[in-house]
């Protein structure tokens, strides 16, 4: 079979909002490939019926002003700036968010029990112990009440494993600190709503999340090759197999794609390499869309389910992140699951019948609709395996000129303005090199 051959000085593999920002501050001789037909990755919408449906919450938030500048004055990103309103499902109430903050809104027995146990946990100490589990860290920094109500049985409906099995490694800014003082104070209904970096958040004003992608891509010296999907890596001959029966011979590969799947595409790995991707852990989401006609009578842009008989973990509520994602009269909400179930009609039903006994589905709503996705790798497991095998995988593909960047292509747990982030910093240092 005869073969196409192209050459690049860059292959990058994948067009989501790391990929994209690769080729744009690379600039040029990059060949960019994506599997489907749109750009945005994780961070794409869904426009269906008029209704724009991201994938569950995608706001923005920023620590590095320079990316939030970037995104209005050069990609031309109108956004919106909105102050988060969320609350947490806790004993068939709704209590604000941060839980931690405002547990005077608890009933009695659980804000004295919180209030006992932050006082009888062990720390004093700031910040997060190396030899915590998130459990051993959980128990310390709120107590026993807080992490059994919330932060065990919340974390373990979206990570699908025990908590204790997870490390410290990924809190970060994701668990910020939170000051023993101010949460005993909150007993007393002394509050803090503005707490946790995505207090403020950012969205498009038009279009969903995926406007940021698609402007981004539009700016690109070179489209993406999208419905292109990478085959095979021969990374010892520096040459990359496609979809499409075309051969890539590249001088430098950049990644974006779930690291374990792109080391299965590898021809052959040396067996340190291949049992350290043994190792690598992931958990999928299921999202369902649920669509009609009326208002959702809730204010919030995203409610916390930690209770472990309710099967999904958050729901969004995309019309009240801007009005703009739901067409006049009618209303959307985005269930989020843990694993795999899609399509699965009993979860639906029950998960109908649970929201319209917390109130938020009622007898104004109708013509309901309904829409599956699974996002086959959302989260990647923090255990302990995970630090073991990437020393083993990152030095080998440094060795090769491989830069594997991104939430997936890094194996972490990290957001979109790292993402973009992730592209302008591998491009810098490509370029320096040269
Ligand atoms: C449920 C959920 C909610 C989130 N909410 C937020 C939020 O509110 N705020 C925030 O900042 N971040 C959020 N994130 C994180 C954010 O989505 C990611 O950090 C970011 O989108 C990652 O971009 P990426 O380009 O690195 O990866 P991706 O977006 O996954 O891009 C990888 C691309 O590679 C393509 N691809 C896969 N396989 C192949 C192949 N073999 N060949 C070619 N192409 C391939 C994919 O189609 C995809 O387009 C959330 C993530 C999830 C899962």
């Amino acid at each position: 079979m005869s073969r196409d051959y192209l050459r690049t000085k860059y292959l990058i593999i994948g067009a989501g909002l790391t990929g994209l920002s690769t080729a744009f501050h690379l600039n040029d001789d990059y060949i960019l490939i994506e599997t489907s037909g749109s750009p945005g990755g994780t961070a794409s919408t869904l426009h269906f019926k008029g209704f724009k449906l991201d994938n569950a919450v995608h706001i923005f938030y920023f620590k590095d002003p320079t990316i939030l500048n970037w995104i209005i004055d050069t990609l031309n990103v109108e956004l919106l700036e909105t102050i988060r309103k969320s609350s947490v499902w806790i004993n068939n109430a709704y209590v604000k968010y941060p839980v931690q903050y405002h547990l005077a809104e608890l009933h009695w027995p659980q804000r004295i029990n919180s209030m006992r146990s932050i006082l009888n946990s062990s720390s004093n100490k700031k910040g997060i112990n190396s030899s915590d589990n998130f459990e051993t860290y959980s128990l310390s920094a709120f107590g026993n009440q807080l992490t059994d109500i919330f932060v065990r049985p919340y974390n373990e409906k979206l990570f699908g494993v025990p908590m204790a099995l997870l490390n410290t490694d990924w809190l970060g800014d994701y668990i910020p600190n939170y000051s023993r003082m101010k949460m005993l104070l909150s007993v007393l209904g002394i509050k803090n709503n503005n707490y946790g970096r995505n207090s403020k958040f950012y969205y498009p004003l038009e279009g969903g999340v995926s406007t940021v992608a698609q402007k981004l891509s539009s700016q690109l010296k070179t489209s993406p090759l999208y419905n292109c999907i990478l085959e095979k890596v021969f990374y010892d001959k520096k040459y990359a197999l496609l979809s499409d029966g075309t051969e890539v011979k590249y001088e430098y590969l950049i990644n974006t794609i779930p690291l374990d799947s792109f080391l299965n595409n590898f021809d052959s790995l040396p067996s340190d390499i291949l049992a350290s991707l043994k190792l690598l852990k992931r958990n999928s989401t299921t999202l369902l869309h649920i669509l009609g006609k009326g208002k959702i009578k809730k204010e919030e842009h995203w409610i916390y389910i930690p209770d472990p008989t309710i099967p999904f973990y958050r729901i969004t509520i995309p019309g009240n992140i801007n009005p703009a994602n739901c067409p006049a009269d009618r209303f959307a909400l985005t269930l989020e699951f843990g694993g795999n179930i899609y399509e699965n009609q009993s979860v639906l039903d029950k998960s109908i019948a649970i929201l319209k006994s917390m109130g938020i589905l009622n007898e104004n709503n109708s013509d309901i609709e309904f829409c599956w996705k699974l996002i086959n790798c959302s989260y990647v497991i923090y255990d302990e395996n995970r630090k073991i095998a990437l020393k083993k995988i990152f030095p080998f593909l440094q060795r090769n000129q491989i830069w594997s960047i991104g939430r997936y292509g890094s194996w972490e747990y990290s957001n979109m303005e790292d993402a973009i982030l992730y592209g302008r910093k591998v491009a810098e240092q490509i370029i320096k090199q040269n």
